[in-house]
């Protein structure tokens, strides 16, 4: 039976302007500050140190409102506290990361829904990496902060979960619109194309993109964000058959 496609009404025009800044922190971790332009409202995705993040808010002449957490592993909360000191900056966390960020202003879950002034956010559970992470969803930018779930052409570390988790995390991230971009929390790109070479050698757009990879790197040029249409091409865990053909992906990359 065939069913009509529907469109979400914002995606075909009123794309709501947001300014977009990644930045390095610690050895390769990323951070995100995001702009809404109607309202000025700013939100960081993940606190890797405080440093470069006041350094880059004070470059642009930026204020913090938001701090949303992907999960509370360190190197992606360490700047909370002199974050939220220095601008008063709300913290939201994912549910389960109670324990560790105890001052977060709102724990948030599957379908919550928050502001960043007029823009809308999502909320994702996508556990997998570690059971308490969440992706932040912008349906109207479409974009998507995917923090270590998955990566560009790679995917996060399995710490003591079953490989299904994590890999209906990818699934649902690479059903997204081949346009969305993908933000993700570290620099991994050149080792995960040279793995993605190594899984699958005949891939000719994995092949161009490895040398892509390489000369953007060469430059010290981000490779985030990527899209859902190169993540399909080149990324071998998303492209993985099934959960078992997954799994074996992830521990050949943990040992390469
Ligand atoms: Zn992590």
């Amino acid at each position: 039976m065939a069913r009509a496609r529907i469109r979400h009404p914002c995606l075909a025009k009123e794309r709501i302007a947001m300014d977009v800044a990644l930045f390095t922190c610690l050895a390769d971790n990323y951070a995100v500050l995001i702009r809404d332009d109607a309202t000025g409202t700013v939100a960081l995705v993940d606190a890797p140190a405080s440093e470069p993040v006041i350094a880059e808010l004070d470059r642009r002449g930026w204020g913090l409102d938001l701090i949303l957490v992907t999960h509370k592993h360190h190197d992606h909360i360490e700047g909370v506290p002199a974050l939220v000191a220095r601008y008063g900056a709300k913290v939201l966390a994912p549910a389960q990361a109670t324990d560790a960020l105890p001052q977060a202003d709102r724990f948030v879950k599957e379908g919550d829904r928050l502001m960043v002034g007029d823009t809308v956010v999502e909320v994702w559970d996508t556990p997998g990496h570690c059971a308490d992470h969440v992706s932040f969803h912008l349906p109207a930018q479409q974009m998507i902060f995917v923090g270590d779930t998955m990566f560009t052409m790679g995917c996060g570390r399995i710490f003591n979960l079953p490989p299904d988790m994590l890999y209906a995390a990818l699934k649902r991230i690479g059903d997204l619109p081949e346009a969305t971009r993908i933000y993700s929390g570290h620099e991994y790109t050149l080792s995960n194309a040279r793995f993605a070479l190594a899984t699958e050698p005949d891939n000719a757009a994995i092949q161009s993109r490895l040398q892509a990879v390489e000369a953007m790197r060469a430059k010290g040029t981000p490779t985030v964000p990527t899209t859902v249409a190169e993540e399909r091409a080149t990324n071998v865990f998303l492209r993985a058959r099934d959960v078992a053909e997954f799994a074996a992906r992830r521990e050949a990359k943990n040992r390469f």
